[in-house]
């Protein structure tokens, strides 16, 4: 990526007819850079629609994986239906032209973090061979996860990345703001950025895809996403950060009102 861009969760509001094909032509419209297709039910785009929507999309395209996915799964036919899905939400973003696809990678399920990561990382392994065996090269990101529940911190997804090729972490900050109450700070965010280049290098920086929106969380971690400016998220100072760090890449909003915290972020990021 040449620069930190900036996108929506799914289709814009303001679509007309909402359909996804326009939903990428909107966010062109509307000023914005990039689309996270929302994949998390189901992959709900087919052969036929990717290919047009390759065609058609003028902005950068990732995916929000499917809900349904555990690679720490105990069940065996759930760890392999958790690698099917994957496999077939990175193919389709493939198909689409897509860059990078995120998922929540599994749960604790009260096991140890280590015998979690172990599993994950041996379920993030397939996934990435059977990637690779059909050329399929778009990153494969956990994301750091909101609830104390969900595997997923930030030295988790950083080890993950280093141990696993085609793997980067997918940073939402609103989640590790709502698993600690704390990282809402400008030193903060430049810590957790300090730490991703300490851990994996320039790349992650320069290849960010980031979630951020405001946030509603107690004790257990996040409850739900809030608007920005229903909320305590400190995003000012996030971008300021970003933009210290000279991070690229893309920062999808995660708010409710989809394409209005996205152009908020844009006009305050290049106003700093
Ligand atoms: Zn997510």
């Amino acid at each position: 990526m040449n620069s930190l861009l900036f996108g929506t969760p799914g289709i814009p509001l303001s679509t007309v007819p909402a359909n996804t094909l326009n939903g990428v032509k909107r966010v062109k419209v509307l000023g914005l850079d990039a689309m996270e297709l929302e994949f998390v039910h189901n992959v709900n785009v087919n052969e036929e629609l990717a290919l047009e929507i390759k065609k058609s999309a003028e902005v950068v395209l990732t995916c929000h994986g499917q809900y349904y996915v555990n690679l720490a799964s105990n069940e065996p036919a759930k760890y392999h239906a958790s690698i099917n899905r994957m496999v077939s939400a990175a193919k389709r973003l493939s198909e689409c032209g897509g860059w990078s696809a995120v998922w929540h990678f599994g749960f604790y399920l009260d096991r140890p973090k280590e015998k979690v990561f172990e599993l994950i990382k041996k379920g993030v392994k397939e996934v990435v061979n059977q990637l690779a065996q059909e050329n399929i090269s778009v990153w494969i990101r956990p994301e750091t996860t909101g609830k104390m529940t969900q595997w997923g911190d930030l030295q988790e997804t950083i080890k993950l990345a280093q141990e696993v090729e085609q793997v980067l972490p997918c940073i939402d900050f609103s989640h590790l703001h709502a698993r600690s109450g704390k990282i809402n700070s400008f030193d903060e965010f430049k810590d957790v950025l300090a730490q991703l280049e300490k851990g994996l290098g320039r790349t992650v920086l320069d290849n960010l895809h980031a979630h951020c929106s405001g946030i509603n969380y107690g004790a257990k971690g996040e409850l739900n996403h809030l608007n920005l400016e229903d909320s305590d998220m400190n995003y000012r100072d996030l971008l300021k950060a970003l933009k210290e760090f000279k991070v690229k890449g893309v920062l999808i909003s995660e708010s409710p009102n989809v394409e209005g915290d996205a152009l908020l972020f844009k006009r305050e990021f290049s106003q700093i």
